[in-house]
């Protein structure tokens, strides 16, 4: 019997050469990368060039992260496990004890409980204010203030902030303003061109847009808090893997594409919705009614994005009805996905809020909010219209 070497199978092959390349990306699983010699890896290690541990970079979040670099006008962007750790990384890099935070009071649910539940345990102190009210927000500075944290469009509310108006009040506060991007995207709004020192998004979102990849991207503009926000990433383990860095990059070749469908099946579905018995007001950007309008028109260019929200006239049955009678549109806490999804914020992100609270922000148990998808815009406004019928019993 003939023993083994004990290295067979463990010893790693040469990639076949090919003076061809492919047309695309590589996914580079790697973990870990080898070099020549100490002086080669000492080399690479003081320019920061190359990779060597998949914690600290690897080629596939550097191909996305460039991706996103061009559409929001940045440089160096960084790509995070999650959006979530996006912001914990900007958080975790650019704050320390007795700092102050002050949050939009709408943002996404995660973002308000890590501000108001977790980093008062790390000595940072936190409060709210209304975006759309740049002068509640310089009113709620405190000279401790170090960061101002918003996001265009609120959740579910799709109040559109004074973007301006709050630039201004941190430029003057000299308070460094972060935006989540996640709802806009740059396709709507460019942060950066608009005085945000740092933008973020939450890329599982609209950008990789397909709801099989779970990441997140920050950029800022000052190359010291891109370097403390690269190193909380790395130190933190807030790293991504290179698989959901390939399937987001995939999808992002088509990002053009379905938000402009997404958009335009939108903004047909606000208004066959505003038409309808069972609907009591319809929240769009680009409506006249709605209570930014002007604003918004300014801010987006005239467009209005994919997301929408609406009111039934009924209560809690009347949104189940609806949601039964609509088994075509995902019933699903996300958004950004090729496929319409509806939430119901009463019973899912807002169910902790008191009645009273969720009342004060215009969330009935009729309110839902939509995430329109690229579907076949004729066949959407059918099933909501036999939804909407549904819903008045
Ligand atoms: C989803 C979302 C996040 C969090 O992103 P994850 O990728 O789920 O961690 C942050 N901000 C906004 C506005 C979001 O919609």
């Amino acid at each position: 019997m003939t023993i083994k070497p004990p290295t067979s199978g463990v010893r790693r092959t040469e990639w076949p050469a090919s003076t061809s390349r492919p047309v695309v990306t590589p996914l580079q699983p790697s973990v870990v990368y080898a070099a020549p010699d100490p002086d080669a890896l000492d080399a690479q290690y003081a320019t920061g060039s190359g990779f060597t541990y998949a914690r600290e970079g690897h080629p596939n979040a550097e191909v996305l992260a460039a991706k996103i670099d061009v559409l929001e006008g940045a440089t160096g962007g960084i790509i995070t496990g999650s959006g979530m750790s996006a912001i914990g990384a900007v958080f975790l890099g650019c704050l320390k004890a007795g700092d102050h935070v002050l949050g939009g009071d709408q943002l996404y649910g995660r973002t308000l409980r890590l501000m108001t539940q977790d980093l008062p345990r790390l000595g940072i102190t936190t409060s709210l204010a209304d975006p759309t009210d740049a002068a509640a927000m310089r009113a709620a500075l405190r000279p401790e203030t170090r960061m101002i944290v918003v996001e265009v469009i609120s959740n579910p509310t799709i109040r559109v902030a004074d973007m301006a108006g709050i630039a201004q009040v941190a430029r003057e506060a000299g308070v460094l303003l972060v935006v989540d991007n996640t709802f806009t995207t740059p396709r709507l709004y460019r942060p950066l061109d608009h005085g945000a020192e740092i933008v973020v998004h939450s890329v599982t979102k609209l950008l990789a847009g397909h709801s099989d990849a779970t990441l997140g991207y920050v950029a800022a503009r000052d190359p010291a808090l891109r370097e403390a926000i690269m190193a909380a990433n790395v130190t933190w383990g807030l790293t991504p893997s290179p698989w959901d860095c390939w399937m987001a990059e995939r999808g992002m070749h088509t990002f053009d594409l379905r938000f402009e469908r997404a958009q335009a099946n939108a903004g047909r579905l606000a208004e066959a919705l505003a038409a309808m018995p069972a609907v009591a007001r319809v929240i769009y950007p680009t409506r006249p009614d709605h209570p930014d309008h002007n604003r918004a028109t300014g801010l987006l260019g005239g467009q209005g994005g994919n997301m929408l929200s609406f009111e039934l006239t009924g209560g809690r049955a009347a949104a189940n009805a609806f949601t039964r009678a609509a088994p075509e549109i995902a019933f699903a806490p996300t958004l950004g996905d090729v496929g319409t999804t509806l939430s119901h914020p009463a019973s899912s992100s807002h169910r902790n809020l008191a009645p009273e609270a969720r009342a004060a922000q215009g969330i009935s148990e009729g309110f839902f909010r939509l995430s329109v998808g690229i579907e076949d815009a004729d066949l959407l406004i059918a099933e909501m219209t036999r939804a909407a019928a549904a819903s008045l019993g």
